[in-house]
């Protein structure tokens, strides 16, 4: 099939879009983190297409993107007033909360489980899709299973050209990590995924909050787990990574000793003198961390390639916005860190 490229700035695009969605078609969306690979997510057909494009396990759960918070009560039930606060306070926006579902929430779309994850995106042109459409569009991110997420419109289409319908571009993705998602069908509040909202902005609204294992340490895949997707291999590009941790000087003096030709170095744009022949990419300012949600996963996709053998990586270190982008980077990582400093 041929991919329609879609301008987010064409007044024309919700509608054509939002007609493909009724139809059945997936459609990739821009949104505030990532582009995501929408379908109407109360159709299973529809659903199961989004599963086979990115060959994703059929136990990883979908969220269905919604218009505004008082659509939430037409896919969830038993919610708590919580619920409406963070919505209140965070949408549209980087947050996705887990609820009872409803019954008309099929079980493709919640890879089998009784919740539903609900998001309302903080992108004009997504929210006029999912208006027009009539229906909650599930969408995960539109890259293959597995790999760096879409940050681009370019980066679908590499992905997807020829087998989805439409892709909408609506430039590069603000925040640049995936959504924040928290758990509010537990008597305690828990976070499944960090993300552009904040455990402590979360904390303010909730007065409680606790961090899913799955956030912190590599899941074993056999296990039961509340945040099905964390379980998988993600964000990784085809060779290792390592993450060196330790001060500027300690982790370049380590890496320097390390590097061999055919490694790359992933590392803050304030750190790209010390790197030099040791062909370094920069992914942001370690002084301004949306710099860095922002640009990781484009530097991850231009890291995936074959001729790479090895790549050094630099984290961010605190909380906030660097907790999200420490998460991904570890699980790029697959949680190999190294500590310069017990090294030297
Ligand atoms: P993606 O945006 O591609 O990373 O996929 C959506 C993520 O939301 C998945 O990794 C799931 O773990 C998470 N998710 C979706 N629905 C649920 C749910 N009902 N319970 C827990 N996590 C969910
Ligand atoms: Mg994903």
């Amino acid at each position: 099939m041929e991919t329609l490229m879609l301008s987010a700035s064409d007044p024309k695009t919700a509608a054509t879009a939002a007609n493909l969605i009724m139809n059945g078609q997936l459609v990739a969306i821009p949104t505030e983190t990532v582009y995501g690979l929408g379908a109407n997510g109360l159709d299973e057909a529809a659903v199961a297409k989004i599963f086979e494009a990115k060959g994703r396990p059929q136990d990883n759960p979908l969220i269905l993107h919604i218009c505004g918070a008082e659509q939430i009560e037409l896919f969830c039930h038993h919610i708590p007033q919580k619920a409406y606060d963070l919505a209140e306070k965070f949408w549209p926006g980087p947050l996705t909360m887990v609820l009872p579902a409803r019954d008309c929430v099929p079980k493709r779309t919640t890879g089998g489980l009784a919740t539903v994850a609900v998001r309302c995106p903080d992108n004009a042109v997504t929210r006029e899709i999912i208006r027009l459409s009539g229906v909650p569009v599930a969408a995960p991110s539109a890259n293959i299973s597995g790999k760096p997420s879409t940050t681009t419109a370019e980066h679908v289409r590499h992905d997807h050209d020829g087998k989805i319908a439409a892709i909408v571009d609506g430039g590069s993705c603000r925040v640049g990590v995936e959504s924040t998602i928290v758990d509010l069908t537990e008597e305690r509040p828990r976070l499944l995924r960090p993300g552009g909202i904040t455990p402590e902005q979360l904390l303010e609204v909730l007065g409680d909050l606790v961090v899913d294992k799955a956030v912190t340490a590599q899941i074993d895949k056999d296990a039961v787990v509340k945040a099905p997707g964390m379980k998988y291999r993600h964000y990784a590009p085809s060779e290792p990574v390592v993450i060196v941790s330790g001060s500027r000087e300690t982790a370049a003096a380590y890496i320097r000793a390390h590097f061999e030709p055919g490694d790359r170095v992933l590392c803050f744009e304030e750190e790209l003198p010390l790197y030099e022949g040791c062909n370094p990419l920069s992914y942001g300012r370690e002084a301004d961390v949306n710099t860095l949600s922002a640009g990781l996963f484009a530097a991850l996709r231009e890291l995936d390639d074959p001729a790479i053998h090895q790549v050094y990586a630099r984290c961010p270190v605190g909380g906030g916005v660097a907790y999200a982008v420490q998460n991904r980077l570890k699980k790029a990582a697959a949680f190999h860190i190294v500590d310069a400093e017990e090294e030297v």
